[in-house]
This record gives C-alpha cells, sequence and structure tokens, in this order.
C-alpha cells in the first residue's frame, strides 16, 4: 500500500534532506537511481545529485522549468538542460511518472507504486490527486465487458476548482 502522501493543498517547499532527514521512501529512490545508472555505466555529478534531490522531495507536478527554478535556488548556475536530462533520466529509469494536463506542458512527479488520478483546475492549474476504489472497480468492469484486460488508465478530470468559481 505504500505510505499515504500528504493531504490537502501540495506542499510547494522542497529542501536538501540532511543524513538525518531522509526519509526511507528517498533512500530507495537513491538506491533506484544508483543501480541505474550504474547498469548504463552514467556517472553522478553533483548537478545532477542536486536535481534528483530536489525533485524526489518534491510531491508536486513539475515543469522542467518549475524544476529549473527550485534548483537554481539552491545553484544558480544549473542550466535548463541540466534539469531536462536529469528529468529524461528519471524518466527512464522508472523513478519520475511523466504527465500531460491538456496544456501542451510536460509533467513530473516522482513515480510510485501506488496508482492515483488526477483533477486538474483548468483556470489557476491546481492540481489535485484521488483513488476511489469504486471507479477503479467500474472501469475494470466496463474493459471487461469490452473484452479488455487493463495494463494501466489515466482518469484527468477538468473543470474550476473551489476558488476559481467566483
Ligand atoms: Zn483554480
Ligand atoms: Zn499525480
Amino acid at each position: 500500500m505504500g505510505e499515504p502522501r500528504p493531504g490537502g493543498a501540495r506542499n510547494k517547499t522542497t529542501k536538501i534532506g540532511d543524513e538525518m532527514g531522509e526519509s526511507a521512501a528517498k533512500a530507495e529512490l537513491n538506491e533506484r537511481l544508483a543501480a541505474y545508472m550504474n547498469r548504463k555505466g552514467l556517472r553522478s555529478t553533483a548537478q545532477r545529485r542536486l536535481v534528483t534531490d530536489l525533485f524526489f522531495d518534491s510531491t508536486d507536478h513539475l515543469s522542467i522549468e518549475d524544476l529549473l527554478a527550485i534548483v537554481r535556488k539552491e545553484d544558480p548556475k544549473v542550466g535548463y538542460a541540466t534539469v531536462y536530462r536529469t528529468l529524461k533520466l528519471l524518466k527512464e529509469s522508472g523513478l519520475a511518472a511523466e504527465r500531460h494536463f491538456g496544456d501542451g506542458v510536460s509533467r513530473y512527479e516522482v513515480a510510485s507504486d501506488e496508482h492515483h488520478d488526477h483533477l486538474i483546475c483548468t483556470e489557476c492549474g491546481k492540481i489535485v490527486e484521488f483513488e476511489h476504489d469504486e471507479i477503479e472497480r467500474l472501469q475494470d468492469e466496463l474493459a471487461a465487458n469490452h473484452g479488455f484486460k487493463l495494463s494501466r488508465h489515466v482518469h484527468e478530470l477538468y473543470g474550476l476548482c473551489e476558488s476559481c468559481q467566483g
């Protein structure tokens, strides 16, 4: 089942985890990344580690520009290409999930074994994650009725969040 995600508003604060404060989940992400890079013969760099560290700390759905802004608060010398390539690496290694929410921007979140779907505000871009057992069950049932065995699905609901309904 994994750890429940923090509820309510997405926490925008990011911090560099020190040895003591690093969560078990993050340590596992770092281990999986190190193993993947080893297999591929890729070297880690200080900048790349900073990018992956801040990404793993985030619970947001970040565009490349979003992550670049977060990274540059720690190290203004990090360039777009480094963030782009690091996110590509994280995606290829299965540690980042790429999302598209209808505005042509690729967003990335830390990949999780726990499935969730998204509610998206078309006005302010607020994203809410949800998981609903009954919806999941109905999707499987509907697919089966059409002779499908599902391997994955993306369920996105678009509309106005509470504060954008004016
Ligand atoms: Zn909104
Ligand atoms: Zn999500």
